[in-house]
């Protein structure tokens, strides 16, 4: 079976697919979209992929519970916008739901450092990047799935 791939946001989905190599060689293309899938409470996203070489398909399985509720409260607002009945207190109470995990908001406060070319800034989080790598046992790297 599927595990579920513990992500913290929809690009991260998107990165893990990319860095992933068919056993001929080829890599997976996302098909469309990606599909929420759960009882209820959403709890994880699959995406279908076809590979580019031997055209074979593969679902990927996420486990959105770090941004879930953010995908949810947005859903809720954009719906709310569309009906034009959104009072000034419900947006502030979803409000409270849009925040990001903190892991997504790290990438983005890296990239933009480095839109701000503060090279002092991105050797001080490298360290810390060395550091967190060391600690874990298994490192990052291409594996043929
Ligand atoms: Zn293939």
């Amino acid at each position: 079976m599927n595990q579920n791939i513990i992500v913290h946001d929809v690009s991260q989905e998107y990165w893990y697919i990319k860095e992933q190599i068919c056993s001929c060689g080829g890599q997976f293309e996302p098909q469309g979209q990606r599909l929420p899938v759960g009882n209820g409470k959403l709890v994880a996203d699959l995406i279908k992929t076809v590979c580019n070489g031997c055209k074979r398909q593969k679902d990927f399985f996420f486990d959105i519970s770090n941004f879930h509720g953010v995908e949810r409260a947005k859903k809720k607002l954009e719906l709310m916008i569309k009906m034009k009945n959104a009072s000034m207190g419900d947006l502030l109470s979803y409000a409270d739901e849009l925040t990001v995990s903190p892991a997504a908001k790290a990438v983005d406060t890296i990239i933009s450092l480095g839109k701000q070319n503060d090279i002092l800034a991105l050797e001080w989080i490298n360290e810390a990047l060395n550091i967190a790598r060391e600690q874990t046992e298994i490192s990052h790297r291409k594996v043929k799935t």
